[in-house]
């Protein structure tokens, strides 16, 4: 029996290191993961912040359109104005010319916000492409590094469970069914040590003491009544402070 616990144990060990190893496969790729779909969304919101950017502009460049017509009216009211002699109808024009330099006014401060907008925008932009850039660039280390550390993971995965087979093959096929099903919805810990105070190390409650006794005569496979772990008692040194 103390060889059945014993294999029971290192099968035990072989589950704990591969439940460790796929642990830390999964948290590096899934690592690199959300790393990739961070920088994709951030990628997302540059390509709609250039796009408005280019708006902007297309708003500006026909806003200064506008105004150089303007102007060109401007300009030609004034040759017109020249040739007027009919007081009415120049104050006419010059009433038209007052009402295009208003309005111009007006257009060159919307255009001069504008610009001053635009060049704030197209600064930070800016920024956050280099932002990008350094984020692509540690996402490519970062991919690299996981591509070589799950590669070794998944040697390790290999030979543990090669590990696992040469174990399997010391336990009886329905003492290993019962480990697989007690292993699975525990995550792990199958095969539990009782302290000297006679508590189960999985569930820590008490076990009965006649379960403890026989635990101790080391000649049954045994399981906690609560939890349903397989358990042993270590009886090395023959001397165990339990009990009378
Ligand atoms: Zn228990």
């Amino acid at each position: 029996m103390k060889d059945l616990i014993a294999s029971l144990r290192a099968l035990q060990e072989v589950d704990r290191q591969r439940i460790d190893a796929e642990k830390e496969r999964r948290a590096i790729t899934e690592r690199v993961e959300q790393l990739s779909m961070m920088l994709a969304e951030l990628e997302h919101d540059l390509a709609d912040k250039r796009e408005k950017l280019k708006e902007a502009e297309r708003w500006y460049k026909e806003r200064e359109k506008e105004l150089k017509e303007d102007n060109e009216k401007i300009r030609r009211a004034q040759t017109r104005l020249n040739g007027l002699s009919k007081p009415k109808e120049f104050a006419a024009v010059q009433r038209e010319i007052e009402a295009l330099r208003r309005s111009n006014t007006q257009k060159e401060e919307e255009i001069q916000k504008l610009r001053a907008v635009m060049e704030e925008f197209q600064g930070a932009v800016t920024e956050e492409d280099t932002k990008l850039e350094t984020m692509r660039a540690e996402l490519a280390q970062e991919e690299s590094s996981t591509g070589v550390r799950v590669r070794e993971l998944d040697d390790r995965l290999g030979g543990l469970a090669r590990d696992h087979q040469g174990y399997e093959r010391d336990i009886p096929p329905d003492t290993l069914r019962r480990y697989h099903r007690i292993q699975k919805s525990w995550q792990g810990m199958a095969v539990v040590e009782v302290n000297a105070k006679g508590s189960c190390g999985g569930c820590h409650r008490q076990i009965p003491p006649q379960l403890y006794n026989i635990l101790l005569r080391n000649n049954s496979l045994e399981s906690c009544p609560f939890c349903n772990r397989f358990l042993y008692v270590q009886v090395e040194n023959g001397e165990n402070g339990h009990g009378d």
